[in-house]
């Protein structure tokens, strides 16, 4: 076990109860206030810039050639630091933070830099992202999908149980937490025997999904063995990948998704690292058929990260509408990584890999509003009293995620984003 997941660590930090970010988190993100942007990292209500301490030599015994990687503007360089480098670097911020250490702790000055209030700063985007891929790993979802819009005895494609099915996304229009979205425009087909229509969708949904960040450079040709791949993970976001499903409908045949999820997809600020989550490994669902050799791999490869979607009204309460978790998952990040690399498609590090839906086996745990009202026959109730099918202008969809086990909990911070009118 590392040292810094022990469960017994404190912070000189203060940090509020049911907080995402106890000590055992650390997470990486890119914050703001005023005319700066840091690399941070966050303990409690505490963001921390982690240039300031760069600058005051708090990372000079860790192997780093380039400190250079502290004073960027996002994530990427970071990410891209050998896996024995990243986790010496959170060890050391472990230490540096935890309850006995003074060496911060009495530096009134580095502190006065380091430290900034939560409410104080914004965040930014945590990484450039250079591809980006959307999976289609949930048995339920697709399943669900599968059922509404063909012969629900054969839910699943032929292919489905063999591949990790996925698609090459948009990676411009991924967007922070706290970024609204325009309900998108665009050619829907309502009824089969009449033309097709141009305007506003009117089936605008959210998808509750997992998204991975990759650390490693690979080069074109060169595959990543699913047995290696986690290795090649820099750490996990929520991600909503929203979605008009009546220009998905129309437009999806041959080729897949096009703009009708293109428009707007938002990520949670803070990258939670691979070492942050392993105590939360668990066993994912027994795959059958078994897999070809290449996505073959023993153990556990799933994480027990509890998933919650609300909406809120304008000007009233949020209303929980779903609780998923992600150990729900047929296909893991191993087996994504392994299966997007199998061709000879190189990596970079920053790029983003969506997981698809994340639905569980309950009602309740559906990860979408298309699975949730049952394309749109059943409406769900609102604590206002108003009802939802798909969504509505002035909607704000708020996401959120956390691991929890023996008293600790790592949680993701909030995923949000309001949608506005098409404009
Ligand atoms: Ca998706």
């Amino acid at each position: 076990m590392l040292e810094s997941n022990n469960p017994e660590l404190t912070s000189w930090i203060k940090v509020p109860e049911n907080s995402d970010f106890p000590i055992q988190n650390l997470p990486y993100g890119i914050a703001t206030s005023g005319d700066l942007i840091f690399i941070a990292t966050r303990i409690g209500n505490t963001v921390i810039d982690l240039s300031v301490l760069a600058d005051f030599g708090y990372f000079d015994g860790i192997d780093i050639p380039d400190l250079s990687v502290f004073y960027e503007k996002s994530l990427n360089q970071l990410a891209a630091l050998p896996k024995e480098t990243r986790i010496a670097l959170r060890e050391r911020l472990s230490e540096i933070f935890s309850v006995s250490n003074t060496e911060l702790q009495s530096n009134e000055e580095a502190r006065q830099l380091a430290l900034y209030q939560s409410d104080k700063i914004e965040m930014l985007m945590p990484v450039q992202v250079g591809d980006y891929t959307d999976f289609y790993s949930s048995i339920e979802h697709a399943t669900n999908v599968g059922k509404m819009f063909r012969d629900p005895s054969k839910a699943l494609l032929p292919n489905w149980k063999h591949l990790p099915v996925g698609y090459h996304g948009r990676a411009s229009s991924i967007v922070v937490s706290g970024t609204a979205i325009h309900r998108p425009k665009g050619q829907t087909k309502p009824k089969d025997d009449e033309p097709p229509q141009f305007g506003p969708s009117k089936q605008l949904d959210f998808e509750l999904e997992m998204a991975f960040i990759t650390s490693a450079r690979t080069t074109l040709g060169e595959s990543i063995a699913v047995d290696r791949a986690e290795e090649a993970i820099f750490g996990l976001v929520i991600f909503n990948d929203l979605s008009a499903r009546d220009i998905q409908k129309w437009e999806y045949v041959p080729l897949g998704p096009f703009l009708s999820k293109s428009f707007g997809s938002v990520i949670s600020p803070w990258v939670i690292t691979m070492e942050a989550l392993e105590p939360y490994r668990t066993k994912g669902p027994k795959q059958e058929p078994e897999v070809l050799p290449y996505l073959q791999i023993a153990g556990e490869h799933n994480f027990d990260i509890q998933l919650e979607v609300a909406i809120q009204p304008q000007n009233a309460e949020p209303t929980k509408v779903c609780h998923s978790n992600s150990r729900y998952l047929y296909w893991n990040m191993a087996q994504q990584l392994a299966h997007q690399t199998v061709a000879g498609c190189n990596l970079n590090p920053g790029d983003m890999y969506a997981s698809g839906t994340i639905s569980g086996p309950t009602p309740d745990s559906f990860g979408s509003m298309l699975e949730l009202s049952w394309k749109g026959t059943q409406p769900i109730k609102m604590k206002d009293g108003s009802e939802r099918t798909f969504l509505l202008d002035h909607d704000t969809i708020i996401m959120r995620a956390f691991a929890e086990r023996n008293g600790i909990r790592i949680g993701f911070g909030d995923c949000i984003t309001t949608i506005l009118p098409a404009k």
